[in-house]
């Protein structure tokens, strides 16, 4: 058999044809003793071809090339060499050595900025969803940001931002998934925070400036709101000209949105922003500085404060830092409403959807950034609208319903498991939810031991309620059970990968990207 000799063409990543990609996988299974090899994985790249595999939860990787014809891109890949007909086969493990190794090797698993398209942000907790990911967007149009983690989230998987790139890579790689995919480091608060993420190979960076928002302004009575204002004024030194700048003005933007910066609203916007400005500044420099000339993205993140975000504060926001020579790519502000985690939107979908223009008009005013949707998943009744109102240009972040679709497997597949894991997290539900906005009560959700086993699933997974637990009380979930959530989902990987597909496809046919695009020419 010269499968393994001819598999190894000479042009740029290409997948193999159907039948060979079976034949060579399921070859090099035995070969490397795997418990399976990933017939869409294998793909043909400069001389070589590539094989993902994995056995238990330990990924591996091997490639291939004709015996004596070593390609020179593969020169730092370390791995045991084996014999096949005609060719030499070096079988790597999927260690984070190997996946950097192969990621500096080959340009499609570079992580890549998101740039003006319209982008779709994953967040995978267990580091096994990339494939469903990728499967649920194929063919949409929507570039993927696979690497979607913020530190909180990084914390409570005890992960760090190195494992989490490499789990998007290997699923990359898994997949034979070609045309590039981005990384996003979300909601960085400290400076410690841009360092890891920037050490680790990401690329798209959410700046969070929250630590130095003065989140209470809004609340603030006439004359604290005053205080607060002289204060800013004694400690930023670039505040001295804003009053000129803004105050009593009005901003037009397209003959549609006009901003007023009169009285309060000016002195809100400076209040709660004002020691912001220098410190997203502080925070894009060392983006620059850490990432050393790496193609990279910035987006700003308010979507955590605690009130809805002005116009005016946008407008603020977007001048001061463009000022400053700061571009960014994505804004996301704190919508009006409630982006509750795992469930719908719930608030006046006219309200939400003239804010959304507005932003969206500012956004094309200061640089045509994208307006980025946080807890956007399961928005089904506001996806359309998100996207004609942006005319395309949006990001929207998803997490938890991945990890939602990891526990539907543990509740079809493992009941038992289940039931222990789904009565603990009621236990830790009171402190867990404690960082979200979310309105589940244990009290009104029947408890696990009491349901049949064909029930727990539309309990805990379908209905809004038990849904809820469920989405906020993952940390505790990994930190009590996360070798045996692995262990199953491994064995239960194509049918976690299948619901991923089934579920977030729906988010993607409802987010009508190529209508928005259409729409966007025709005005
Ligand atoms: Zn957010």
């Amino acid at each position: 058999m010269d499968l393994f000799e001819t598999s190894a063409r000479s042009g740029d990543a290409a997948p193999l044809a159907p039948k060979a990609a079976k034949a060579l996988s399921a070859a090099i299974r035995n070969l490397a003793g795997w418990d399976r090899a990933y017939p869409e994985s294998a793909i043909s790249h400069q001389g070589a071809w590539i094989v993902a595999g994995r056995k238990g939860l330990a990924r591996g990787v091997a490639v291939g090339f004709p015996v004596g014809k070593r390609p020179r891109w593969t020169s730092a890949l370390k791995g045991a060499e084996k014999s096949a007909p005609g060719a030499t086969v070096l079988v790597l493990e999927g260690t984070h050595e190997s996946l950097v190794a192969l990621r500096e090797a080959l340009p499609f698993l570079q992580p890549r900025p998101t740039g003006k398209t319209p982008s779709f942000g994953f967040g995978d907790r267990t580091g096994m969803a990339t494939p469903g990911h990728l499967l649920a967007l194929r063919g949409s149009g929507f570039f993927p940001n696979l690497a979607q983690q913020s530190i909180r989230e990084m914390t409570r998987t005890q992960r760090s931002p190195a494992e989490v790139l490499d789990a998007a890579v290997f699923g990359a790689l898994q997949s034979g998934h070609l045309t590039g995919f981005g990384a996003d480091a979300d909601h960085l608060k400290t400076l410690d925070d841009v360092d890891r993420c920037a050490e680790a190979g990401f690329v798209s960076f959410t700046l969070d400036a929250i630590e130095k928002v003065i989140d209470a302004a809004p609340r603030m009575n006439d004359a604290d709101l005053e205080q607060a204002y002289q204060k800013i004024l004694a400690e930023v030194p670039a505040a001295k000209g804003w009053e000129k700048k803004y105050s009593g003005k009005t901003f037009t933007f397209e003959k549609k949105v006009a901003v007023r910066m009169e009285g309060r609203a000016f002195r809100e916007a400076i209040v709660k922003y004002g020691r912001a400005i220098p410190y997203w500044i502080e925070m894009d420099k060392r983006v620059r500085q850490k990432t050393k000339g790496r193609a990279c993205e910035i987006e700003i993140a308010v979507d955590e404060t605690g009130a809805v975000t002005t116009g005016a504060e946008h407008v603020f926001i977007a001048r001061e830092l463009a000022e400053r020579g700061m571009t960014f790519q994505g804004f996301a502000p704190r919508f009006v409403g409630e982006f509750e985690k795992g469930v719908d939107y719930k608030g006046e979908r006219k309200i939400l959807q003239d804010s959304v223009i507005e932003h969206a008009v500012l956004a094309r005013a200061h640089g045509g950034y994208k307006i980025s949707v946080h807890s956007g998943s399961d928005k089904f009744s506001i996806y359309a609208m998100i996207a004609k109102a942006t005319e395309g240009r949006f990001h929207l972040k998803t997490a938890g319903t991945s990890w939602m679709e990891a526990v539907r497997v543990i509740a079809r597949k493992d009941p038992a498991l289940f039931r222990e894991m789904c009565d603990h997290v009621r236990g830790q539900f009171a402190k867990d939810r404690a960082s979200y906005h979310i309105s589940g009560d244990p009290a009104k959700v029947p408890a696990p031991l009491t349901l049949q086993d064909a029930d727990l699933e539309r309990v805990y997974v379908v209905e809004d309620a038990g849904r809820q637990i469920m989405h906020v009380t993952y940390g505790s979930a990994f930190t009590a059970f996360r070798d045996r959530i692995f262990a199953l989902l491994a064995k239960e990987e194509d049918l976690y990968t299948a619901c991923l597909q089934k579920h977030l496809s729906r988010h993607v046919k409802g987010l009508k990207i190529r209508g928005a695009r259409k729409a966007t020419v025709k005005a």
